[in-house]
């Protein structure tokens, strides 16, 4: 497990893969919640060292998590002013872990819980972001989210000029609805990045259907893609990009150790892979934890620990010149 650093608790390792200029491209702002600010509102309710955040605890399925983390998430989001302090303190974390570039993803239905504005919602995410981090702001639906109160925010976001991108996530078994493919379209044509969950808890169906119906550019998990190889060739030739999350697949039961997740298979098929964090607020887990469970638990070596970083650069939708910038820098980094 290399040396640890008796002031820190962390490993050589550790702190080498901390300072590497990274991204963070699947990151739920609900469950990125850091667990202090719950503390700090009600010591009684949220108990100091709460079971699901135990080192080694394990979500029975996707249910139990999703009705945690919609409980802890829902007794702080209650205004934009709520997101805002929350996004201060989530983003400071990531600038000192050197994450420079950041899609994070709010959770539209929330509009519809809390009566607030969905464009209020975007501006107090992106207001938070401080000069080191590039924030990217993606607008979350559910399968089943399409309500009367929702449907016309949700037919209009193509016209939201501050917002960056959508995504489907929630309970991934639900069929898609037929109010979902037009507004992908419309997204797209709007230069919006689209994303879906696809491959977590569904199999290579649902990863066909958001390339096939939806058009996604980037799969959330994409886990189960190796269920059927032609598909993982196909997201090797058409560029797709995965956003993984190996720590939440273990703690998911999506995959049975992180030993034998599949970024590894994927990485050598030629699939772009990222590795970020999905849910910390549950899985109380960093992007530097995810780099060093690659090279720990899966056996990457420091130059491909390197090529999933670079990913995670290429595909940013930032600046070329300053894309370029931390790619060198990563490039250098990995050559002391
Ligand atoms: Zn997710």
């Amino acid at each position: 497990m290399g040396s640890k650093n008796a002031a820190t608790g962390e490993s050589a390792l550790a702190d080498r893969l901390k300072a590497l200029p990274k991204t963070e491209t699947h990151l739920h702002i609900e469950g990125a919640l850091p667990y202090e600010l719950l503390r700090e509102l009600d010591p009684d309710r949220f108990p100091e060292n709460p079971p699901f955040r135990q080192p080694g605890y394990r979500f029975e399925n996707f249910v139990e998590f999703e009705t945690l983390l919609v409980d802890h998430a829902v007794a702080w989001y209650t205004s934009p002013e709520r997101y805002h302090q929350a996004c201060k303190r989530v983003f400071q974390g990531l600038v000192e872990q050197n994450v420079r570039y950041l899609e994070t993803s709010i959770h539209l239905a929330i509009i519809e819980f809390t009566g607030s504005d969905g464009h209020e919602l975007v501006h107090a995410v992106k207001s938070a972001a401080p000069d080191e981090l590039e924030v990217r702001v993606i607008g979350a639906l559910t399968r089943d989210g399409y309500t009367e109160v929702m449907a016309p925010i949700i037919d209009s976001l193509h016209t939201w000029d501050e917002l960056d991108g959508i995504d489907m996530h929630g309970q991934e078994w639900l069929d898609l609805e037929d109010w979902a493919p037009p507004v992908w379209r419309r997204c797209k044509e709007a230069g919006k990045i689209l994303k879906v969950h696809a491959g977590e808890f569904g199999g290579p169906k649902k990863i066909y259907e958001a390339l096939d119906t939806l058009g996604a550019e980037r799969i959330q998990h994409g886990t189960r893609a190796f269920e059927d190889p032609r598909l993982v060739e196909r997201l090797a030739k058409e560029g797709v990009i995965l956003d993984m999350c190996p720590i939440s697949n273990e703690k998911l039961k999506v995959v049975d150790t992180l030993e034998k997740h599949p970024i590894r298979e994927y990485h050598e098929a030629g699939v772009v892979c990222t590795a970020n964090t999905d849910d910390p607020l549950c899985f109380v887990n960093t992007v530097t934890d995810e780099f060093v469970a690659l090279v720990e638990r899966l056996g990457f070596s420091l130059a491909e620990i390197g090529e999933i970083a670079k990913n995670g650069f290429r595909h940013a939708r930032m600046d070329t010149a300053e894309k370029e910038r931390c790619i060198k820098e990563i490039d250098s980094m990995l050559h002391e």
